[in-house]
């Protein structure tokens, strides 16, 4: 197992450790009822992929 030869400083680690940040997730819209929601995913308040009602509310 690798083991680390030296302690790494903290000025080093939070500085390896600023690109770590969360990005917003990406929202689309609805083609359907224009509300936001995931893309590649189900319309989550009609029920919609693809301009078709796949799941019935
Ligand atoms: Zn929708």
């Amino acid at each position: 197992m690798a083991v680390p030869r030296n302690r790494m400083s903290n000025a080093r680690k939070n500085s390896k450790r600023a690109h770590h940040a969360k990005k917003p997730k990406s929202m689309s819209t609805c083609p359907n009822c224009s509300n936001p929601k995931l893309p590649h995913v189900l319309c989550p308040s009609c029920g919609a992929y693809n301009m078709r009602i796949v799941v019935q509310q």
